[in-house]
């Protein structure tokens, strides 16, 4: 039904605004057996791919159109590493409205490119990074009234507690572990502000620890310190001083959790393992947070039976060129059924 009816009456919703809604949120909790035997703990993954536009930035896009609509707003404007401009140009779309993003050139994955030029959204390449794209967005918006749609947008964060409340209203309790990657903070930023909402309600007991994962290459918060040039195969996550750093030291901090920083080596085999043990293709850097949770295994940290629960940011196809350099080729045969004897090996 969409996030803004299904959590109405925990969003700031007002009979003016309008009913933008392109059926986000309600994605799968999915447990997975396998590598939850592997770790020795109980892990599911929430899988955000399953939103509209393939990530979990449609929660928090959906809240902050339609107050921008309310607001009087005509055009929206965002800097991005490639899924917030698909999911603005998305609600854009959807509402008839302009949509100007601003991308690092050369360095967002294929597919949330082309969602972003197919939903007919004024793409602007900057030669420069993230950081820098996004200034310059905060400025244009200043200068022209465009509503900015970036996590600086206090609506973005604030729909995106609904995928906290998804989980508990699952689970029927908040995981032990909630393991999340961070890039510029505001999605764990969310979820704990969406858990300790659930708390205060009575929807639940106990609170998770947050654990948040960065690339190495891309890790302002695990080395405490702005990172001027974050570079990291997991480019949705490759930003080198966090809007919302402040918010997510404090959910860390208050909840016991930690910062940890993994290397892309070790995203990507996180990545073919969710693949082809769990039967779930995310995107390089939802596979942070599995990552981390092998690294902790392996560093005999990772408590024995707990509930882990890990957010799989983004889809896996939105980024095809990263997949197709970490796997062979399919075996190729002639058209008879003696070559196709000869690779069927399930006796
Ligand atoms: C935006 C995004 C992130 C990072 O979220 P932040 O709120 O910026 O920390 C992680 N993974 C994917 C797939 C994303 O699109």
């Amino acid at each position: 039904m969409g996030v803004l009816k299904h959590y109405r009456a925990l969003l700031p919703i007002a009979d003016k605004t309008p009913d933008v809604n392109l059926e986000e949120g309600s994605t799968p909790l999915i447990y997975l057996p396998r590598v939850s035997s592997h770790l020795g703990i109980e892990l599911y993954g929430k899988f955000e791919g399953c939103n509209p536009s393939g990530s979990f930035k449609d929660r928090g896009m959906v809240l902050a159109v339609a107050k921008a609509l309310e607001d009087g707003k005509r055009a929206i404007i965002c800097a991005s590493t490639g899924n917030t401009s698909a999911s603005a140009a998305a609600y854009a779309a959807s509402q008839g409205i302009p949509c100007f993003v601003l991308l690092p050139a050369g360095k967002v994955a294929l597919g949330k490119l082309a969602q972003a030029l197919m939903y007919g959204a004024k793409v602007i390449a900057v030669n420069g990074n993230f950081d820098r794209a996004l200034e310059l967005a905060r400025e244009g918006a200043e200068k022209t009234g465009c509503a900015m749609v970036n996590s600086v947008n206090p609506y973005r964060l604030i729909g995106q507690r609904s995928g906290a409340w998804e989980i508990c209203d699952v689970l029927g309790k908040a995981p032990d572990w909630h393991a999340i990657p961070v890039g510029n903070a505001g999605n764990i930023s969310a979820y704990w502000a969406g858990y300790n909402e659930y708390k205060k309600l009575g929807k639940i007991e106990a609170l998770p620890r947050m654990m948040g994962f960065q690339a190495e290459g891309a890790a302002p918060l695990v080395y405490n310190k702005p990172c001027p040039n974050p570079e990291t195969v997991a480019t949705a996550i490759r930003i080198g001083n966090p809007v919302s750093a402040h918010l997510a030291r404090a959910a860390v901090q208050e909840s016991g959790g930690e910062f940890n920083a993994v290397s892309d080596e070790q995203i990507l085999e996180a990545q073919r393992i969710l693949a082809a043990e769990g039967g779930v293709f995310a995107e390089p850097a939802s596979c942070a947070p599995l990552a981390g949770l092998l690294k902790f295994k392996r560093e005999g940290r990772l408590p024995e039976g707990i509930t882990a629960v890990m957010i799989l940011t983004g889809n896996g196809l939105k980024d095809p060129d990263t997949a197709m350099s970490q796997v062979g080729k399919p075996i190729e045969i002639n058209d008879t059924l003696e070559d196709l004897m000869r690779v069927l090996e399930c006796r």
